[in-house]
């Protein structure tokens, strides 16, 4: 594997933050959300523990002069980490994403602190080399916790857009009316509204049928008109999505909205770009999101060809088994199943990196469930109870009695500056595509094993002598075989057809031999090789998950033979023998 020149910045973290007043210790904790500063601080515990096993790099730094940082576990006992399959796993690009951090923090802890004391989890460590980026976008973790905003705001790169056109630039955010660091929804007492209440549970509202008399009108989210144009909220941060601005396949902003001015014109994305093409090892790329429960593979865009049939397998048998690990998650194909999207970062990774890549869309609000005993329902409430059924009371009564209410903010009265007498509520920030705290374990460990069982089936090659036999004078037949037992290939099938990187080399060298003809074998019983007609001591192979290959050389001469395979994605292998 040819090593690249890389650049590692390892950064001396002060470890100088607390969580609720205490240090940050490994192991780390899944009952709570981390900041900005918390990701960084528990990467540096992590690093600082397990020095051994991990490097901390910075990656570079984003539009708001924030440090990202990746982790970097492999055991180096075992090869340098370039020469070993790369898993990369990111989160939190959109910045309102958050649990997507604390699913690659976890996937580190878990890796650190069971590498000796859990079987599979150590050999995983011994042979692959995990590059873990919690948070991509640090500007958006950073303001998304740090200010107000809705469970769906604050997913933007930090640069400032004029997005409606008035010469000014992020000039009327939200507004936090009641100060309680939510941007809820606004509502009026209007007899002519759209909506009224709803029979089974007041906080909620229903939408009038034709001839039904309204009883709220919706003023949309929290906010004023803070520029005095007669809008509000409607030049809020940015837009341009983090998701939208990678180097394949990019479209601009009339095609694709939030696309930015040009490819990776973020100058974080910039870095991780880089960061990633220093490491052509990165065979399963895993990038976290919320919300949905889905794994998503591309293509992203029905333009695009889908892919090899024979990457299909690997996916689909990848995403079966992520199905299975995570209950209720469903496997689906980007621009089919959800939409396009042009510049998407797995896009990139498919196609310039040559990895395999999923998107984890984190978190089900389906799993907030209050489902009603049957058996509790008295006669004559049938219809009463049958109202609560429906998903938005369920998530009601859940928020009632599972959180104690943390959920959801009831509607209190607000003199609102344009509007009058209003009233503000609803859900919360950290409500609707997060986990409360209590599930984020599970959340993130189940998560994180999907990873995991994508790193078990990363390419692990065999390469044996078959036999050797002598034919003539000075002459020898060898036969060599090459033996993969996991699922993913040496090589993505898309990068062969994009001849994007190069394919695997089999050499056969020896100081006093020299190798007569050489090709594959593709029947050992008939005698059938086909041999290259150039240099036959070199050969470009592709070696397929759950496969082999054979390969037939004449050798003339005496002495040692040394077999050497070399790989961009999977571990070189050597083996030699005599004649
Ligand atoms: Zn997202």
């Amino acid at each position: 594997m040819k090593k690249s020149f890389i650049f590692i910045f390892v950064f001396g973290l002060m470890v100088s933050g607390s969580l609720f007043g205490q240090e940050i210790e490994v192991p780390l904790r899944f009952d709570r959300y981390y900041s900005y500063d918390q990701v960084n601080e528990a990467m540096q515990a992590l690093h600082q523990k397990y020095p051994e096993l991990s490097s901390l790099d910075l990656v570079g730094y984003s539009e708001e002069d924030r440090a990202i940082y990746a982790l970097t576990i492999s055991n180096p006992k075992t090869g340098d980490h370039l020469s070993k399959p790369g898993v990369y796993v990111d989160g939190n690009i959109h910045g309102n994403e958050i649990q997507a951090g604390e699913v690659c923090l976890y996937l580190a802890n878990r890796l650190l602190t069971r590498y000796g004391e859990n079987e599979q989890i150590t050999s995983l460590v011994d042979k692959n080399s995990f590059y873990i980026l919690p948070v991509v976008n640090v500007d958006g973790r950073y303001h998304f916790l740090e200010d107000a905003n809705t469970s769906s705001s604050n997913r933007s790169i930090r640069r400032p857009k004029d997005d409606d056109r008035d010469g000014l630039f992020d000039e009327d955010f939200y507004d936090d009316l009641d100060g309680d660091g939510n941007i809820c929804n606004m509502r009026k007492r209007d007899p002519n509204g759209t909506h009224r209440t709803d029979p089974y549970d007041p906080r909620l509202m229903v939408r009038v049928e034709p001839g039904e008399k309204g009883e709220w009108i919706l003023l949309g989210r929290e906010g004023i008109d803070n520029d005095g144009d007669g809008r509000i909220n409607e030049d809020t941060e940015g837009y341009v999505d983090p998701n939208r601005n990678w180097g394949y396949n990019w479209k601009p902003a009339y095609i694709q909205g939030g696309a930015g001015y040009y490819p990776l014109s973020g100058t974080g994305l910039k870095a991780i770009s880089n960061y990633l093409l220093d490491r052509p090892n990165v065979i399963v790329v895993w990038a976290f999101h919320n919300a949905g429960g889905m794994f998503l593979r591309g293509p992203s865009t029905k333009d695009e060809s889908e892919f090899p049939s024979a990457d299909l397998s690997v996916y689909d048998y990848l995403g079966d088994h992520s199905e299975m690990i995570t209950p209720g998650y469903e496997y689906l194909v980007l621009w089919k199943d959800l939409y396009a999207t042009y510049g998407d970062f797995t896009g990139f990774t498919s196609n310039i990196i040559g990895s395999y890549g999923f998107v984890g869309e984190l978190f089900q609000s389906s799993s907030e469930t209050y489902t009603l005993n049957e058996n509790l329902i008295k006669p004559g409430e049938r219809t009463q109870q049958q109202g609560k059924e429906d998903a938005s009371h369920q998530r009601m009564l859940f928020n009632d009695h599972v959180t104690q209410g943390e959920l959801y903010k009831p509607w209190t009265a607000f003199n609102h500056p344009l509007y009058g007498e209003i009233e503000i509520g609803g859900w919360t920030k950290m409500s609707s595509r997060l986990p409360h705290p209590f599930m984020l374990q599970d959340l993130v460990h189940r998560n994180a094993s999907a990873v995991i069982f994508s790193a078990t089936q990363t390419p692990e090659i065999k390469v044996e002598l078959m036999d050797k036999e002598k034919i003539g004078k000075n002459l020898y037949q060898v036969r060599i075989r090459l033996v993969n037992d996991n699922a993913i290939p040496s090589q993505t099938y898309q990068s062969m057809k994009n001849k994007s990187h190069r394919k695997d080399i089999l050499k056969v060298t020896g100081s006093s031999i020299s190798v007569v003809a050489g090709g594959e074998l593709r029947d050992k019983h008939m005698n059938q090789a086909v041999y290259k007609e150039h240099k036959p001591q070199i050969q470009f192979i592709h070696i397929p998950g759950f496969g082999k290959l054979e390969y037939q050389f004449l050798i003339s001469g005496k002495g040692t033979v040394k077999v050497n395979y070399s790989s961009l994605k999977a571990k070189d292998q050597e083996l030699e023998f005599n004649l």
